[in-house]
């Protein structure tokens, strides 16, 4: 079965529901099952919210076979179901259910059971025990985070300056320390008569070589 699932409801419990259902119709219709084995995998639901009221509704093709739509040549769903906020996971299951009959091949509503005919959700009662979820689903809202104000951007930039200051200077500390030891050696062999030529001081930014003009 693949789930299509337009709304911010979590698909996997969706998907646990639809498959509960599914077992135990076959377990009543078991000469339903090859059918079932045979288009289950590529049997396409899709769900949508349902805003104007609180209704659970669908519709869905006679049959398990893969439609088509007749102007694109695309495959369609075989199931639509429109559900709404805090929908009732027996609810879900009965609607579910009402249109599984519609696929398996059923077209009259007076050829349903009763119950599956008006979407009774009592069979169902127990469905949110048995499968661990709540008895009404929530939405799984997605929280954006609100985009910081330009001062935000501006004090993350300021410290990630300092920290890359704070990086630079230990490292500009230790080349000093590295720098005159070696200079020290090197001094040392001048003493002793070998040609070591100039040392050229490590550069010094433009600002400090102007500051230190402007100290003196
Ligand atoms: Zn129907």
């Amino acid at each position: 079965m693949k789930v299509a699932n337009g709304t911010a409801y979590d698909t996997r419990e969706l998907k646990k529901i639809f498959h509960q259902v599914v077992r135990d119709l076959l377990k009543k219709r078991p000469s339903w099952a090859a059918d079932w084995k045979e288009h289950g995998g590529d049997y396409r639901v899709k769900i949508s919210n349902r805003l104007r009221d609180d209704f659970t509704s669908g519709h869905a093709q006679i049959g398990l076979e893969p439609v088509w739509w007749t102007h694109t040549h695309k495959r369609a769903q075989n199931m639509h179901l429109s559900i709404p906020k805090n929908v009732s996971v027996a609810k879900l299951a009965a609607t579910f259910e009402h249109e599984l009959y519609h696929a398996f091949g059923v077209d009259n509503h007076s050829d349903l059971p009763p119950s599956v005919n008006d979407c009774n959700p009592d069979p169902f009662a127990h469905y949110p025990e048995l499968l661990g979820l709540p008895e009404r689903l929530s939405y799984v809202v997605k929280v954006q985070k609100p985009k910081p104000t330009k001062e935000e951007t501006q004090r993350k930039r300021v410290e990630t300056l300092l920290e890359r200051r704070k990086g630079w200077v230990t490292k500009a500390r230790r080349a000093e320390t590295a720098l005159s030891k070696i200079d020290a050696s090197l001094k040392r062999y001048r003493r002793q008569g070998h040609q070591v030529g100039d040392l050229p001081k490590a550069a010094k930014t433009k600002r400090a070589k102007r500051n230190a003009g402007r100290s003196r």
